[in-house]
């Protein structure tokens, strides 16, 4: 637990409140006070708070000793200010628009992490599976999509999140949420199991071009499958390990030769050619999905569909603080955090600040912090100069008339 001391100077001294203020104001200041912001503490909920800017919402933090907020999540953009709904008329108080959002938890994953970690535990080789989930995503929400404006977010306990926040991505339905979702979302889903998630792919899925085994996606996993399974959890070498790996070919001869191939592999050998000798031998029979259906099961990325479907769904905001782990929800660059040569990328315990090291001075604690605020300052740029110029070419095309 944090306590409410911390908390206040942590929101004092440290919350970019001006920073969030003009990120969801997105150049409209009249947009911000229609915003809900929720906050907790002792398990006590009030939703539907607004506030005219990012000193108010600052000040809300931080005013009474006795009503800390222990964290505070974002909430959608509604017809009126969420404080004023009960001035207006039943009916007129709806939800209008809000960040098209993504929830990724390593918690998801446990039927596959073969580490050892369970629920929010992780280590550092299966953490790049959340790594995997930005590096992926990242390329659909850009490539695929064409969407611009993208924050990526640490949790501060188990997983990442990311905000869309692109003009014509802000006011899309529940309906054409649940449309990019469902695309992006490749798993099995079953009746028990609601938000969808489950260790295996549909292979009906696979059809698509952006998934084939020449696609960017698939790429990227592979490089992920064979640095977080084969190497780093090595599961190759234990018959427990690899028998998940087989259970995907369902042709018999093919799981003996492939097995086989396993066999041989002797303790100095490099496990990544013996994935590579697999991969020979499942292409050669013509229009499986094995190596397909492998590799993205052990390490696409698991949505959490009900946060990305729901216009109303709330959010924790970046930079606040984690109740369990006490650490800042910071900021990701999703292009210098992922592995890359020789960085592997961001891992909290070395580049996410604490609330209690920040409070008591910690030089390194504070420049971590820094460059995290860095990002965050970048991304508000971004989104001013990509509203400038979405300005200047309506104008431009206004005068062609
Ligand atoms: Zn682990």
């Amino acid at each position: 637990m944090v306590g409410t001391n911390d908390l206040r100077s942590y929101y004092q001294k440290f919350l970019p409140s001006e920073q969030i203020y003009s990120w969801l104001s997105y150049g409209d200041p009249v947009y911000f006070t229609k915003r809900e912001f929720a906050f907790t503490r002792d398990e006590f909920f009030s939703r539907y708070q607004s506030f005219k800017n990012g000193s108010e919402l600052k000040e809300r933090l931080t005013r009474n000793e006795r009503d800390i907020p222990e964290r505070f999540e974002i909430g959608c953009v509604y017809s009126v200010p969420p404080s004023q709904q009960h001035s207006v008329s039943p009916g007129v108080f709806v939800p209008i628009s809000k960040e098209f959002v993504l929830d990724i938890d390593i918690s998801d994953y446990n039927d596959i992490r073969m580490c050892g970690c369970k629920e929010s535990n992780y280590c550092r080789v299966c953490w790049k599976l959340m790594l995997c989930g930005v590096e992926v995503s990242d390329y659909i929400l850009t490539s695929i999509f064409g969407f611009k404006n993208r924050l990526w977010v640490f949790s501060g306990g188990r997983g990442i999140h990311c905000w869309v926040g692109d003009e014509s991505v802000r006011s899309l339905t529940n309906e054409g949420r649940s449309a990019v979702a469902e695309f992006m979302h490749l798993y099995q889903s079953s009746k028990d199991n609601n938000s969808g998630r489950q260790g295996k792919v549909d292979t009906n899925n696979l059809s698509h071009p952006s998934f084939s085994t020449d696609s960017k996606i698939f790429q990227i996993c592979q490089k992920y499958f064979v640095d977080v399974f084969i190497d780093g959890m090595d599961i190759l070498r234990d018959s427990d390990k690899y028998e998940k790996l087989l259970s995907f070919i369902t042709d018999s001869t093919l799981k003996k030769q492939v097995h086989n191939l396993i066999d041989g592999l002797d303790e100095d050998d490099d496990a990544s050619e013996t994935w590579s000798e697999i991969v020979k031998v499942l292409n050669v029979r013509k229009n499986n999905t094995f190596v397909q259906a492998i590799v993205l099961s052990f390490v696409y990325p698991r949505l959490d569909l009900n946060v990305s479907k729901g216009l109303n769904h709330l959010l924790k905001s970046p930079f606040c603080i984690h109740p369990r782990t006490g650490y800042v929800c910071v900021p990701l660059d999703p292009k210098k955090d992922v592995p890359k040569g020789d960085s592997q990328g961001f891992y909290p315990e070395d580049q996410c600040p604490k609330v209690g090291e920040l409070v008591n001075n910690n030089q390194e604690a504070t420049k971590m912090m820094e460059s995290r605020v860095e990002i965050f300052k970048k991304f508000v740029l971004d989104l001013k100069k990509q509203k400038s110029q979405e300005k200047l070419e309506e104008s431009d095309s206004m005068l062609q008339f």
